[in-house]
């Protein structure tokens, strides 16, 4: 698909998005965040009109602008458009056109390139201090020394398994889906890591021909692979993929050559050939972390763990917002709060363990088991906890360390064997795993500014 046609379908879709909006105000009217990012008194439909302003001209008024850049991608909105219309999507347009309009096309390419460069590097450099040649070789990463055992497999596998690239900073976690996967006989193929991106980190500053390069290129990778079907760990890729990329694609090529599942929704969905192989019971009473941004998957997630034995699980009745914890930076105070106030509830309710979904809820708030009486824990730990194995969270017993030259010394064979620059895993070290903290460890705790929103 050349450049051209995806950017004629974009703007087609958005065309079609923009006479379909009628700027009622709904969307904005269901937003848990409008309070905290400080336009809770503005009228709905003068800032949805203001949105779409945005789209059209590069600017508009600054409650608009402050409410599309604020967005953490919760989707209450898309629930609330009684006109087809997605809301979410519009606002990631709008900050398209912000970005577009704050930068000249060779910066806006500039800033794509340096943030997919951070990323790929932490990414690269987190990942093998924790991984093995053949555990990365087993998560489709590229290993640092020749291995002649590895062969291109070429049969067409049930599903292809969809990392993205952050879930490598917790490779545990992706070793669980696969071997949850292993278990059940399901075959995959899996990609991901910054050689299959998704194109976010540079719709993001608005190089949206660079954007789209990158996410047809993983876009053609998937179909080649003729599975039909891709899982995707991410939610970030989820949305990324299924709002923006793949029905742009769709409208310029008139072909759709997969289909794309959260994996917390296939495991739901493959609950009746998992539960025999729950055999170990978990006494355990959890409580889920949640985030509602990909419709359903809190209910599947509640599901399989109810479907595990032993565990009781608990409700903290706090409010659940957001894609994701990483999409809360956008709004840190609020973040912070909201982080501090469920450990403080998972505390009061007596919980053996807070489990997350998500590999960036799990990098945010696993080191806080060093402060707090319950374990932070991965859903999918518990149940691989229940069918009889488990893999190592290295990431979360480095980072409870909190000490750069102890995680260095304890990585020190890994660095040896991928012969990676010890200054440089050193510096990511700091800043992309001790730095990765919005609410500082306990004896470093913040005031609190701002209150979280009721349930
Ligand atoms: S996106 Fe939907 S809910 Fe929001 S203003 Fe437009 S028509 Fe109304
Ligand atoms: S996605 Fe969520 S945060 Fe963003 S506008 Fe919609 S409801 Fe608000």
């Amino acid at each position: 698909m050349s450049e051209t046609g995806f950017e004629t379908a974009f703007n087609g879709r958005i065309g079609d998005m923009l006479d379909a909006c009628t700027a009622c105000g709904a969307c904005f009217t269901a937003c848990p965040i409008t309070e905290a990012a400080g336009v809770g008194d503005a009228d709905p439909e003068m800032i949805t009109s203001g949105i779409l302003d945005i789209i059209r001209q590069g600017s508009g008024p600054e409650a608009s602008r402050k409410w599309a850049s604020s967005c953490i991608l919760s989707g209450e909105c898309i629930k609330a458009c009684e006109y087809g219309v997605n809301p979410r999507f519009l606002l990631a347009v709008a900050r398209v056109s912000l970005a577009k309009a704050a930068k000249e096309p060779a910066e806006q390419r500039r800033a794509g390139v340096e943030s997919f460069h951070k990323t790929s590097q932490e990414v690269k450099f987190l990942s093998r201090l924790q991984l093995t040649d053949k555990a990365l070789e087993r998560l489709g990463q590229a290993p640092s020394i020749y291995h002649p055992a590895h062969d291109e497999n070429t049969e067409t596998p049930d599903v292809v398994f969809y990392t993205g690239c952050n879930v490598l900073r917790t490779p545990h976690i992706a070793l669980l889906c696969l071997d949850i996967m292993d278990m059940i006989g399901v075959t995959y193929r899996v990609m991901g890591g910054p050689s299959h991106c998704c194109g976010i980190l540079q719709f993001r500053t608005g190089d949206l021909e660079v954007s789209s390069r990158i996410a047809d290129n993983t876009l053609n990778k998937f179909a080649e692979t003729k599975s039909g079907q891709v899982l995707a760990w991410c939610p970030s890729c989820f949305v990324q993929f299924t709002e923006n990329m793949l029905p742009t694609f769709e409208r310029a090529t008139g072909k759709r050559p997969f289909d794309m599942t959260p994996f917390i929704h296939f495991l739901r969905d493959n609950l009746e050939r998992l539960r025999p192989f729950l055999r170990t019971r978990v006494e355990m009473r959890v409580a889920l972390h949640r985030h509602p941004g990909v419709a359903g998957v809190v209910e599947a997630a509640e599901e399989i763990l109810r479907a595990i034995p032993g565990i009781e699980l608990v409700d903290l009745r706090q409010p659940a917002v957001g894609l994701q914890s990483f999409n809360l930076a956008v709004l840190p105070t609020y973040k912070r709060d909201l982080q501090l106030r469920e450990l403080e509830a998972a505390r009061e309710a007596g919980v053996d363990a807070l489990a997350a979904v998500y590999h960036s809820d799990h990098r945010e708030l696993c080191a806080h088991e060093r402060d707090w009486p319950f374990r932070i824990l991965n859903i999918l730990e518990i149940l691989g906890e229940s069918m009889g194995f488990r893999e190592e969270d290295r990431y979360k017993n480095l980072k409870m360390m909190q000490d750069v030259d102890a995680i260095i010394s304890d990585c020190h064979d890994l660095i040896a064997q991928h012969r990676l620059d010890p200054a440089k895993a050193r510096s990511v070290v700091i800043r992309g795993m001790i730095a990765d903290q919005p609410l500082p460890l306990v004896g470093a705790m913040p005031a609190l500014t701002t209150a979280p929103p009721r349930v």
